[in-house]
């Protein structure tokens, strides 16, 4: 198990749309381990492949808050087969966008299918904050960030931090 690093944007692979995965192997295995350490590392409620610069249709997430009780759970190329009509809006950040919030409306409600940790195909009906999560990371497979449903002019005030801070912990002082 290793910690990666997290791409923050702006990053062209955060971009990139994932591909699906054929199989369920022991490096599929690894790379889910990986990502989970990487999640909980950083606390953060869910982490797509590609945060990690893996472009694969796989995403781990544990929205529970008690860090003594995991509840770790992973969707491998995961489908919408649903959603419902309502909308629920909350504030979302993410970890490939540091330190930036936002109100964000999605289907209250989605039915997703999927592979588990296992390669056994698994139905999810998921409302309130796990469908939310649940539509941010699929998005991340898309390659679409939250503050892609911002207007424009918010997305490039918060691009243009984002590259500031990227700037300064980037720079070296020998
Ligand atoms: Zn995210």
């Amino acid at each position: 198990m290793t910690i990666k690093k997290i791409l923050t944007e702006p990053n062209k692979l955060l971009r990139q749309i994932s591909e699906p995965v054929l199989q369920v192997g022991e490096s599929e295995k690894e790379l889910m381990n990986d990502m989970l350490d990487t999640m909980y590392e950083s606390n953060g409620i869910g982490l797509a492949a590609i945060q990690i610069g893996v472009p694969k249709r796989i995403i781990v997430m544990d929205i529970n808050k008690d860090k003594d009780s995991k509840n770790p759970m992973y969707f491998v190329n995961p489908i919408i087969i649903n959603k419902n009509k309502e909308i629920l809006t909350y504030e979302e950040g993410c970890l490939s966008v540091p330190g930036q919030f936002a109100e964000i409306d999605r289907p209250s409600q989605c039915e997703v299918e999927y592979l588990d940790y296992n390669g056994d195909k698994k139905i999810l009906k998921a409302k309130g904050l796990l469908a939310t999560c649940i539509q941010h990371e699929m998005d991340h497979l898309e390659g679409i960030l939250f503050i892609d449903y911002l207007s424009k002019l918010k997305k490039t005030i918060i691009i243009k931090k984002l590259s500031k801070q990227k700037e300064k912990s980037e720079r070296i002082v020998v």
